[in-house]
């Protein structure tokens, strides 16, 4: 049990530092050759965790003992798998404070977000697609008494489940459940930036007896692991979420071997403000798509163009509301914002923001790291969420992915201008509009080249939905019977009636 401090803050030893393994044919295991890669906490920047360094090896024992699952798994009636998948979303449940401090600990993100959603989340995507797939519906078409066409759909094999550092468990889960849902066996690949609650995830199978090789959890670089899993001739699928580079090396590795993959990419998505908007409804929304996880989310907002008769207003109320934000200890409830994910990413965030200045932006609030900071936090990686004005559509702050607290406000005087500015990026993930004429939301709506469109609010999510991205945010979907058709083959029997 996590002692809570007299300031909200759970104790935290620390010199604690977590040991995680692989899981791979149903044991908790070292990497082969030995090796240990260490995880850092981005809000003190000390290690607090270790895992295994894989190699390409590891990776080939793991896509064994998946081929090896594969007969029995996809062979058992789908209500009994579906039951392996409720066990295992409810041990997430019972586990859910440990899991949510390790995230926060691991990733930076506030306890609040870890705890009130990521993990939920996790243990949900596993309950869904239980029920999604026993509720699946058939196929069957009828040729005026000559014929009846039904379709059959098979698991594919050994599905390869990359996910990225931004929202570790809730993203893995997010693959993994669909593929042994539908009865493929799995070796997924977290990110080596975050690779904690993976290691919780590995030993909760084992607890919720999933049978060994069923799934397979391999920890390390993307450049080995990751590789070897999308090259490895054994693993006909490959299911992957991270940035718009690794998913183009994915597709030319792929691509000649013929894998089905899905790739979940980048983002540089608009929100809309019209002059109708009901500004007092929409703040909070905006402020979250903005700023939360520190802007860590694909789904942010990253760019708000706001109707120009309505500008001054609404810089005048966000500017206040992004102001009062604290960021601080993930761990404290007091924290709107905590750490960013890495050094790394800081100072590519910093870049960005130096880059918006040179490219004659005017910071409106933050640009810098937080002057103050509880002492723990002293050498850990935070920046002030930030809001830059005056830049021109076409300038690299306002086309690239920053994927930080960083948000550009532009003004624009016609819908059809907001229109054109929202797809006029090289992505279409996500897209927000705030207007009182529903009409006019729906007419503009159906022109924006994105994945989902928000009227009227953010990351309202069901899942059964098809998930996705336009242009260079993805290829394919996923959610509901979209993922349940991305992991499985089908075969059409047709039967001559005559
Ligand atoms: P990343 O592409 O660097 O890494 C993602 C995963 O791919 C990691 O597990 C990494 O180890 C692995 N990887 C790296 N090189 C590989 C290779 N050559 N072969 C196979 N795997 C490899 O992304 P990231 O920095 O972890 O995550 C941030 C990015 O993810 C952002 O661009 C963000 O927009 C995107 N993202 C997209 C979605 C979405 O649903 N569209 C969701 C979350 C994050």
């Amino acid at each position: 049990m996590t002692t809570v401090l007299e300031d909200g803050i759970p104790e935290v030893n620390e010199q604690e530092t977590t040991t995680i393994r692989n899981l791979v044919n149903g044991g908790l295991v070292d990497a082969i050759d030995g090796g240990w890669g260490e995880s850092i906490n981005p809000a003190t920047g000390r290690v607090h965790a270790r895992y295994p360094e894989s190699g390409a090896e590891d990776v080939d024992r793991a896509v064994s003992a998946a081929v090896e699952a594969f007969p029995n798994w996809s062979g058992l009636p789908v209500r009994e798998r579906s039951a392996h998948l409720r066990r295992l979303a409810d041990l997430i449940d019972s586990n859910r404070d440990r899991l949510a401090r390790l995230e926060s600990i691991d990733q930076g993100k506030t306890l609040a977000q870890a705890t009130d959603i990521e993990i939920p989340r996790a243990a949900s995507n596993f309950r869904f697609f239980a029920g999604a797939v026993e509720g699946a519906p058939s196929e069957l078409h009828q040729m005026d008494g000559q014929a009846i066409n039904y379709t059959l759909r098979r698991p594919r094999g050994v599905a390869g489940c990359i996910s990225p550092w931004n929202l570790p468990l809730y993203l893995l889960t997010w693959k993994i459940a669909p593929a042994l849902a539908t009865g493929n066996t799995v070796v997924a690949k977290p990110s080596e930036v975050t690779p904690a609650t993976a290691g919780v995830l590995a030993e909760l199978a084992i607890e919720a007896g999933l049978p060994p090789g069923v799934l397979n959890i391999v920890h390390g670089a993307g450049s080995t692991v990751g590789q070897r899993i999308v090259e490895h001739p054994d693993v006909p699928t490959v299911t992957f979420t991270g940035s718009t580079a690794v998913g183009r090396r994915i597709s030319e590795v792929a691509g000649p071997m013929f894998k089905r993959i899905s790739l979940e990419l980048g983002g540089k998505n608009p929100v809309i403000v019209c002059e109708d908007a009901d500004l007092d409804a929409a703040m909070d929304d905006i402020v979250r798509s903005s700023f939360a996880n520190q802007g860590e989310i694909c789904l942010c907002g990253s760019r708000i163009l706001v109707h120009r008769s309505r500008l001054a207003e609404f810089m005048d109320i966000f500017l206040q509301r992004v102001r009062g934000l604290r960021v601080g200890d993930p761990l404290s409830p007091e924290s709107d914002l905590g750490a960013i994910v890495s050094r790394e990413h800081l100072e590519k965030i910093e870049s960005y923001v130096q880059l918006a200045v040179d490219e004659g932006g005017k910071i409106a609030c933050g640009g810098t790291r937080p002057s103050a900071l509880p002492e723990r936090c002293s050498d850990g990686f935070f920046f002030e969420p930030t809001v830059v004005l005056g830049l021109p559509q076409a300038c690299r702050t306002n086309q690239e992915e920053i994927f930080g607290p960083v948000v550009s406000v532009q003004g624009y005087d016609t819908h059809a201008e907001a229109v054109t500015k929202a797809n006029d990026v090289p992505y279409g993930l996500a897209c927000c509009i705030y207007t009182r004429d529903l009409a006019r939301a729906h007419r503009m709506a159906a022109r924006i080249d994105a994945g989902i469109v928000w009227i009227n609010c953010w990351m309202v999510r069901d899942l059964r939905t098809p998930f996705g991205g336009w242009k260079s945010s993805g290829v394919g979907r996923e959610g509901g019977q979209d993922a349940l058709r991305f992991f499985t083959e089908p075969t059409n029997v047709c039967l001559n009636l005559e």
